[in-house]
């Protein structure tokens, strides 16, 4: 019963019509958005789409993408450099050996052999002294990272003493003693165990900063003891760090489904009956879908759908509440080889992390996180700065910047704040809300933060949702990976979940 012309149901409520008065016709079932034939929708095609993409394809169902931009990848995406013609990286996007369902997206896309995994993270002191952390070889988790810890004397004796009692604090918690940290921040909980503020800079900062997108003291407990829990404290795997070795958009060049409309932008999810119908785009084609899987950022979600739709529907009463947090990324290029080690976190700023992006050492990425302060700040500025900063940390007084390209995203992701779960979506519709309109993307309900991770976890999440309220699909498992194992030693120290 489908309108050929708007591909919009003409069938308007009740399961029974009445004819004129006094007529009875014989009632007839209204349609169920389950048994449409048409295909599911995901806009957006940032990995929260693209993941969400690949596991409804690969589960026989016919689906659509469509992405406003040329490239896939979204915030984890590449541009061309106008000046120099190179394909160029949004910011440098770091993964950790925790992030399981990235790892088995990459997997899926064929795209697992770019990525370079290292065991050894470097850290470089103002004076450009290196120090490192490293796991030992066979040494479970927690044990594999203790004598390199005992060893990073960027920290003094009763320093690296004081992160030990708080990484055991961290571990007898559990995750549901951290589930109970979401209305705290982390500066209340460090100060509770008595991290001292040269700690929190020289070990806690380079972590939870870049890992969160926030000021360590700001962020939520719930988020930092998560990052230290998957990270370094249940395997021995979870803190190795993942770089790619090509562009970001060419990790996507395997393309999730068959069905891919690039440079497309949406302008409105049309609804009827607590459904949605169709997909409007900006030029005036509309396509008739069973399902949508809405995949865009926060802020362009509810743009899309019609005000009294959006007041029916509890998952988009939040949205507003989130907050938004900048990322600096720097693209530097030197007029001589600066950098040896593949990166570096850098005790103190500006730049935050760096990251050697030519085998000589010349070109390199730096990073800051939670970059409030820089949105205003003039290029020029910028770099003067930066160059400054490497001169020193490498001790090139005579280096000279020969092109920069400094890439700020205002919108990079939300602010894991305090309280800030109560804001973000499920991926499902809630009762009463639009009931084949599924949410994804790194803002939604994943216990995770916005990170690539996040937004893969949402995507899977919310393929899932689809997967078990259609009946073709209905008995397929969970795509969402496994988490790595909590290791029996961690375990046993922990002794909690
Ligand atoms: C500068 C920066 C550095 C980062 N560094 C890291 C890092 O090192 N490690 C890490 O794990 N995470 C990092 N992140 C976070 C990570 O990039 C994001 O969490 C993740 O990419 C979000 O993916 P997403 O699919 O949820 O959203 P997005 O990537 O925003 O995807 C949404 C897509 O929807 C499209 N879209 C929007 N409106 C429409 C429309 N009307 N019609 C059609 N399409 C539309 C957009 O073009 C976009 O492609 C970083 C983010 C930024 C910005």
């Amino acid at each position: 019963m489908l309108d050929p012309v708007t591909g919009i149901s003409n069938i308007h409520s009740a399961d029974t019509v009445l004819g004129a008065p006094g007529l009875f016709v014989k009632p007839f079932k209204t349609e169920r958005w389950q048994d449409r034939r048409d295909p599911i929708v995901v806009v957006g095609g940032g990995l929260a789409g693209i993941a969400a993409a690949a596991v409804l394809e690969s589960s026989g169902l016919p689906v659509m993408l469509i992405e406003a931009r040329q490239d896939l990848g979204g915030r984890a995406g590449s541009f061309q450099d106008a000046q120099s013609s190179e394909i160029l990286d949004n910011c440098q996007h770091v993964l950790l050996g925790c992030c399981t369902n990235l790892i088995d997206l990459y997997r899926r896309l064929g795209a697992s052999e770019h990525i370079r995994w290292y065991r050894r993270v470097h850290y470089l002191d103002p004076r450009g002294r290196h120090y490192s952390l490293w796991a030992v070889p066979g040494l479970p988790a927690p044990l594999h990272l203790g004598p390199s810890m005992g060893l990073f004397n960027l920290l003094s004796p009763a320093q690296r003493l004081s992160v030990a009692h708080a990484m055991r604090a961290m571990m007898r918690i559990g995750r549901s003693g951290r589930a109970a940290l979401a209305n705290v921040s982390f500066g209340e909980w460090l100060a509770r165990h008595h991290q001292s503020p040269d700690v929190i800079q020289k070990f806690y900062d380079p972590v939870v900063i870049s890992a969160l997108n926030e000021d360590t003291q700001r962020t939520a407990a719930i988020y930092a003891v998560e990052v230290f829990q998957e990270a370094m404290l249940r395997n021995r795997r979870g803190y190795m760090l993942g770089l790619p070795d090509c562009p970001l958009q060419t990790l996507y060049s395997k393309r999730p489904c068959r069905d891919i409309r690039l440079g497309k932008r949406v302008a409105e999810i049309m609804c009827r009956d607590r459904t949605v119908t169709t997909v409007r785009l900006v030029s005036g084609e509309t396509i008739a879908a069973t399902a949508v899987v809405l995949a865009t950022n926060h802020h362009a979600a509810s743009k899309m759908i019609a005000p009294e739709w959006l007041r029916t529907d509890s998952r988009f009463a939040g949205l507003e509440k989130l907050e938004s947090v900048p990322i600096l990324g720097a693209h530097l290029w030197f007029d001589r080889p600066l950098m040896k080690i593949p990166h570096a976190a850098l005790i103190e700023g500006p730049l935050q992390w760096l990251f050697r992006k030519d085998s000589s050492g010349t070109a390199v990425h730096g990073v800051i996180s939670a970059a409030r302060q820089w949105v205003s700040t003039p290029h020029d500025r910028c770099a003067a700065l930066f160059e400054h900063q490497l001169r020193t940390l490498f001790q090139q007084p005579e280096a000279r910047l020969v092109r920069y390209r400094i890439v700020i995203e205002k919108r990079a992701t939300f602010s894991p704040v305090p309280g800030v779960d109560r804001y973000r979506p499920t991926q499902e519709p809630p009762a009463g809300g639009i009931e084949n309109l599924f949410l994804a993307g790194d803002y939604t309900r994943t216990g995770w933060p916005a990170t690539m991770e996040g937004a893969v976890r949402s995507g899977y999440l919310a393929a899932g949702a689809v997967l078990k309220v259609l009946p073709q699909t209905a008995g397929l498992p969970t795509p969402l990976a496994d988490d790595l194992p909590f290791e029996l030693s961690a375990r046993l120290i922990s002794g909690r979940d």
